[in-house]
């Protein structure tokens, strides 16, 4: 019979840091996610929208789902926190992005452990067997699941936290029709705090544990595909691709362990980069620089309309001379979106 202890022994041979099983139900927490698409907090994520069925319960994207074999991961590193790092002209970019696109490195790391898996089957288990797995994005509310799985508890700012490593954490999930015996859950140890809300610069944490996301710099940064509201733009600060705030003031975070795993540590040219380096490179180099790591997600143009915004922000004259150039070399920055965004910096800085 293929155990628990034996799915997370194999689990921390892949490299996993943490694994822990929930059993497949509908909880309670689960039931949320479409109070708060009614509330348009999910702003331009349609496909939110799309999947709330199969985000509702595990067991409507794998039908006869008994168990969520949950996994994290460290992606932590040496370099200081945004909120540590000194310079306006030096480009924010959240922790998780600086190195490998972890959807990739972890999906490989998942697929050995469910071909695994399958092999250790006993002959009574393989019949009817199936199984699923993600990274970050499936249609599953994955934080829950770790929380009940015993990974952790999901905090007053939407991540998962762990008592011991923070929130550092890569979640990635097999969903299987095994009946593996079930951790117990994780216990919420938030207490009194209000750190996280209290720091987000755009008020998007509207309460504790709920996020509205269009107010979001991660949202604004990343997953909006259009111009960033101008009531939004100066919270951006220098944020060029999301945003660690909430997480680095965290009490839990303060002596977090890091990982010594080279696809997390972060490649040179984003590093903390300054802006005006970053702006200054052609398309293909920016193309070169991104090529398998997570920050693909937000595009060229992405990308040069939040340079743009970040550049007025940082009343740094070297970066707003480079905003100010034409080349050849930069086609996406001649894109209309992103033009405006180059206009109203350009305007702000006077
Ligand atoms: S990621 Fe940044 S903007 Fe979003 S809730 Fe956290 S602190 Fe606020
Ligand atoms: S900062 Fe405080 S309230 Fe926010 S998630 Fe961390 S412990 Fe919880």
């Amino acid at each position: 019979m293929l155990t628990s202890d034996r799915v997370k022994a194999k689990a921390r041979d892949l490299g996993f840091d943490l694994c822990g099983v929930a059993p497949a139900e509908a909880f309670p927490e689960l039931a949320f996610l479409s109070e708060w698409l009614d509330l348009g907090y999910a702003g331009e994520m349609a496909y939110m929208v799309r999947t709330a069925d199969r985000r509702a319960d595990v067991r409507a994207v794998l039908p006869g789902a008994r168990s969520v074999i949950v996994t994290g991961t460290i992606y932590n590193t040496d370099r200081p926190y945004s909120t540590d790092t000194p310079g306006r002209d030096v480009a924010r970019i959240a922790r998780y992005a600086w190195g490998d696109d972890y959807h990739d490195v972890l999906k490989a790391r998942l697929e050995a452990l469910l071909d695994w898996i399958r092999a250790s089957l006993a002959p009574s288990e393989v019949e009817g067997f199936d199984a699923r797995a993600y990274v970050d994005t499936g249609p599953v509310q994955e934080r829950v699941y770790a929380q009940y799985a015993g990974l952790g508890w999901i905090g007053k700012n939407t991540c998962l936290i762990n008592p011991e490593l923070g929130s550092w954490l890569f979640l990635a999930e097999i969903i299987c029709t095994l009946p593996l015996e079930p951790d117990a859950q994780g216990l919420e140890q938030c207490g009194s705090c209000t750190r996280c809300l209290e720091a987000c610069p755009t008020g998007a944490l509207r309460e504790a544990g709920v996020l509205d996301s269009t107010r979001c710099l991660s949202y604004l940064t990343i997953e909006l595909r259009s111009a960033i509201p101008e009531p939004h733009r100066s919270a951006l600060g220098a944020h060029v691709y999301g945003c660690d705030i909430c997480q680095e003031v965290c009490p839990y975070n303060q002596a977090p362990p890091r990982s010594g795993d080279p696809t997390w540590q972060p490649r040179a040219g984003l590093d903390r980069p300054r802006l005006a380096e970053l702006w200054r490179r052609s398309d293909a180099d920016l193309r070169a620089l991104t090529k398998g790591s997570a920050m693909r997600r937000a595009k060229l143009t992405g990308l040069r309309r939040n340079l743009a915004v970040a550049i007025g922000n940082s009343a740094d004259p070297d970066a707003l001379a480079a905003l100010a150039q034409r080349s050849p070399d930069w086609p996406s920055a001649e894109e209309g979106m992103v033009q405006e965004h180059v206009d109203w910096a350009l305007e702000r800085a006077g």
